[in-house]
């Protein structure tokens, strides 16, 4: 069993507008938009990143936002809602903003006792805000008080039709089972960073998703630096899983797999990090660009619309 993985690294989407996705992330949720760059394998589409102050591991959320776009439909073998943690307490004040910016989807429950408010971003996809303890320092952007700011993933949904083999690799990757509700079972890193749990959802008659704005793309996870990826590398390979090769995304180093359940799995190291090139105070304002694709720049910055006013 591996000791490397520390919880979730970031989780990335697909959107259909860049500037409603900008609007929706940093005024009503009051998260920091950490990077604007593009998506290095498209770069024609922007790469958009939103977090806490640094961008830390655990707490980014990343968009793809593709023009127009059609939306994607929900069901197994996605990670189906992603969830960010908010203080106890704090359901009701989150219910209450989120209804003034007229936000889809709107509803509370409880999960293994913790108060979640349930919602739809722009395009569709499945968020919640759960109240937990959690130490994260916040950012507090959009007017959003201290007292009640996101502080980072709590968990994500994984929906699955069958969720033996997938259980079998979180186990692999250091996963430790915690408790089982209905149809849900949560998995948990011992020693993670906060965003350290995974909820298995089974859903054996269920359709199949189909990938589109609203849908998770990859979820990612953490590990230290390079040397603890070659590790879980070399693991993963040996246990008969196709791994890519080491991808320097500029911020971090990814890793690519396909999980059994059909989610795309990625480990990304917590090194060097989005102050890498520039200052912590002016994170994601102007426009990143990867070396390799820097000679694009005049292009890029005519062609992809202003996500600011
Ligand atoms: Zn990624």
């Amino acid at each position: 069993m591996l000791k490397q993985i520390k919880g979730l690294h970031h989780v990335t989407s697909l959107a259909s507008d860049a500037r409603e996705n900008n609007a929706f992330f940093t005024n009503v949720l009051g998260l920091r938009r950490v990077k604007k760059t593009v998506n290095f394998d498209a770069p024609d589409v922007y790469h958009l990143y939103y977090g806490d102050e640094a961008g830390s591991p655990g707490t980014v959320m990343t968009y793809f936002p593709f023009p127009n776009a059609s939306r994607g439909r929900h069901g197994v073998g996605e990670v189906g809602r992603t969830s960010f943690s908010v203080p106890t307490g704090t359901a009701a004040a989150w219910m209450d903003r989120l209804a003034t910016f007229d936000v889809q989807g709107l509803s509370q429950d409880a999960r293994f006792g913790q108060k979640r408010v349930l919602f739809d971003g722009p395009d569709g996809d499945a968020f919640a805000l759960v109240e937990s303890d959690d130490e994260r320092a916040p950012w507090t952007g959009g007017g959003v008080s201290d007292a009640m700011a996101i502080r980072g993933f709590h968990s994500a949904d994984m929906r699955l039709r069958d969720g033996s083999v997938s259980q079998e690799l979180l186990q692999f990757m250091g996963y430790e089972k915690s408790e089982t509700e209905g149809n849900i079972t949560r998995f948990i890193v011992p020693g993670g960073n906060e965003a350290n749990a995974i909820d298995l959802e089974r859903l054996p008659d269920a359709q199949a998703a189909l990938q589109g704005a609203g849908s998770v793309h990859h979820i990612a996870f953490a590990v230290e630096n390079r040397a603890r990826q070659l590790e879980v590398r070399e693991a993963l390979i040996d246990t008969g899983y196709q791994v890519t090769p080491v991808i320097d995304r500029d911020y971090f180093y990814a890793i690519y797999f396909r999980s059994p359940g059909g989610v795309l799995f990625e480990v990304a190291t917590n090194e060097p990090g989005f102050d890498r090139d520039e200052d912590t105070a002016h994170l994601g304002e102007a426009l990143k660009l990867p070396s390799q694709h820097e000679h694009l720049r005049a292009r890029l910055e005519s062609m992809l619309e202003p996500i600011e006013d």
